[in-house]
């Protein structure tokens, strides 16, 4: 009777993964099979340590516990661990090589979060902390589910005794900091086949996409002070100097590709009316689907500048702040991904996890039918938004990959508080566990066919053409560490 007892009470706590086991669609494929067993088998110090960083909501460059975290948990999976590079301290790189020779995969994984959007995993409105951080862009999820399939691909390696090596980048404060660039810049991917991304997403989606490249710079005015009404023969005009070129650059706009974008604020622009400025600052921000239309417009606003400059006896500075490439798809990859996606297949909500589901998209306008965060979406070419990440730089250099899955409910825009509450409890885990089994099992097709490798090479050459040399836009500036400092 008691042996009868422990065992129903066995087979009624027997963990969730266990149950998970056996997907009917990659059943046969032992390979497969092996990799989403060794996520499952771990899911729960995964969901733990998404947990941790989502209650850390630390931001950019700010990002200690974090990334300590994620560097704990990989090397304790056999990982080497290469901190502080690129001159940000929460940045690093963790490596594992099986063997010698062998194709080299980088997995990206992000960690920072929101300023202004602290948020409780609950379907209604409630920040845990007025005013402090929040995860609206799931980034608690990316980087440990990058760091789940880094794992899994190290224990598939050893199985297979296969050569080959694993390099985690862990890129802090991508909202705004732009670490990748940096990364790209210092030379960190080089050597690199392939690099394998994912995002959080409301839909389950591999499909390849691009984005926007952008360029961000300050343009400082220096001209002289003086009295306004009794001596303003005596001064220059710095702010002269900022509307001259603004007025230039609005006359330039309808001699630029029309889907470029150029938009600016006056962030200084004199102390007193009565005071000739003898500083003025304007800040300019360029964008356009391809990187190399960014820095053709760029160039004709700095002659503006300079030619405000000189028309108005003053004189001109500037400081690139910012700048990314717009992202290449490689549909080559992205059809590896797709059919990796598919196996594992979209997000399964409970009964309860529908009613939460439910209730948040009732605070959401025109929001899908929820049936869509279970479904994954069909592979299709040419997808675009009309925003810009620093994944991009990366993209030009190693052919990459990406895909999203849903871990805000259909519908939740990134960037809400919608997306901070999901991200924090069972929806969100569920889509961070597909995106690393998926990014795994890409993986592991990649190591097993150098062929696709080589033929995804091929395909970034001949999009970007002969003689291209990729030229980070920042140029040897530092990164700015201290631009969330007092957020
Ligand atoms: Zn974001
Ligand atoms: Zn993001």
């Amino acid at each position: 009777m008691r042996n009868l007892l422990t065992f129903v009470l066995l087979i009624a706590f027997l963990p969730a993964t266990a149950q998970t086991e056996i997907n009917p669609k990659v059943k046969g494929d032992k390979d497969k099979q092996f990799i989403l067993n060794e996520i499952d088998k771990h899911a729960a110090v995964y969901k733990k340590v998404s947990r941790d960083i989502w209650g850390y909501a630390e931001l950019g460059f700010n990002e200690t516990k974090s990334t300590t975290e994620l560097q704990e948990l990989l090397k304790g999976n056999g990982f080497t661990i290469e901190t502080g590079v690129s001159n940000m301290p929460t940045a690093f790189v963790a490596t594992y090589s099986y063997g010698t020779g062998g194709p080299t995969l980088g997995l990206l994984a992000e960690f920072d979060a929101l300023p202004g959007l602290s948020q409780d995993s609950t379907f209604t409105k409630k920040p845990i902390i007025d005013g402090a951080g929040g995860h609206a862009c799931g980034h608690n999820l990316f980087g440990t589910a990058s760091s789940a399939a880094a794992i899994a691909l190290r224990e598939w390696l050893i199985k297979n005794k296969k050569a080959g090596t694993i390099k985690l980048y862990g890129t802090p404060a991508e909202e705004g900091g732009s670490a990748k660039v940096y990364m790209v810049r210092d030379g960190l991917f080089n050597g690199v086949d392939a690099v394998l991304h994912w995002h959080p997403s409301s839909a389950n989606d591999a499909s390849p996409s691009s984005c926007l490249s952008i360029k961000q710079t300050m343009f400082r005015f220096y001209g002289r002070a003086a009295h306004a009404a009794a001596a303003p023969d005596a001064g220059r005009s710095a702010l002269d100097g900022v509307e001259s070129m603004n007025y230039m650059v609005n006359m330039m706009r309808e001699h630029v590709p029309q889907d470029a974008r150029i938009h600016y604020i006056i962030n200084k622009g004199g102390l007193a009316a009565n005071v000739v400025p003898d500083f003025a600052e304007v800040e300019y921000m360029v964008r356009h689907p391809d990187a190399r239309v960014v820095e053709e417009i760029w160039n004709r606003i700095v002659k503006a500048s300079e030619g405000a400059a000189a028309g108005t006896e003053t004189t001109t500075k500037y400081e690139v702040v910012s700048g990314s490439y717009n992202l290449v798809p490689n549909v080559t990859l992205a059809k590896v991904m797709y059919s990796n996606l598919v196996k594992v297949g979209g997000v399964i909500y409970t009964p309860e996890e529908t009613a939460f589901a439910k209730e948040i998209q009732k605070t959401i306008p025109r929001a899908p039918d929820l049936s869509q965060a279970a479904e994954v979406q069909p592979f299709k070419t040419g997808g675009f938004f009309p925003a810009s990440t620093d994944v991009g730089d990366i993209t030009w250099v190693v052919p990459t990959v990406g895909l999203g899955t849903a871990t805000w409910v259909p519908g939740a825009p990134a960037h809400s508080w919608q997306a901070v509450a999901t991200g924090g409890m069972s929806i969100g885990q569920k889509a961070m566990l597909n995106a690393a089994k998926t990014l795994a099992l890409t993986g592991a097709d990649l190591f097993n066919n150098p062929a696709l490798l080589q033929q995804a090479k091929d395909e970034l050459s001949k999009t970007l053409g002969p003689g291209f040399t990729y030229k980070s836009m920042i140029g040897d500036r530092k990164p700015p560490l201290d631009f969330r400092k007092g957020k």
